[in-house]
């Protein structure tokens, strides 16, 4: 019999990250399941994201200070994804 979601689907909470992002450490602090991290590659910063350790709490879309993080739905490529997923890069303002 046919379901409203075909079985296997994934859905699963993830955010994505607008420009505007000025590279704060914020929501690597914030996050409780350390889903968001902030990794130094050279003169940049990278933040990135584990898709399966995010639970949607929105912490870190509450506390960024200029607002640029927005929840999503990530689908089953992204929630099994090997490495984590790169959300925004670029030579902090501070720097
Ligand atoms: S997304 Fe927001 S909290 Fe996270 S590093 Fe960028 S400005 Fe800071
Ligand atoms: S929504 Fe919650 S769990 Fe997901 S990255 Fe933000 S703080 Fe972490």
């Amino acid at each position: 019999m046919a379901t409203a979601r075909s079985q296997g689907e994934v859905r699963w909470p993830a955010i994505q990250v607008l420009e505007g992002c000025t590279l704060c450490p914020v929501c690597a602090n914030v996050c409780p399941t350390g889903a968001v991290k902030r990794v130094r590659e050279g003169e940049e910063y990278v933040l990135e994201l584990e898709v399966a350790a995010c639970t949607g709490c929105g912490g870190c879309v509450a506390s960024c200070p200029p607002q640029v993080i927005e929840l999503v739905e990530a689908g089953r490529d992204r929630v099994l994804a090997e490495e984590p997923e790169e959300l925004f890069r670029g030579e902090p303002e501070w720097s």
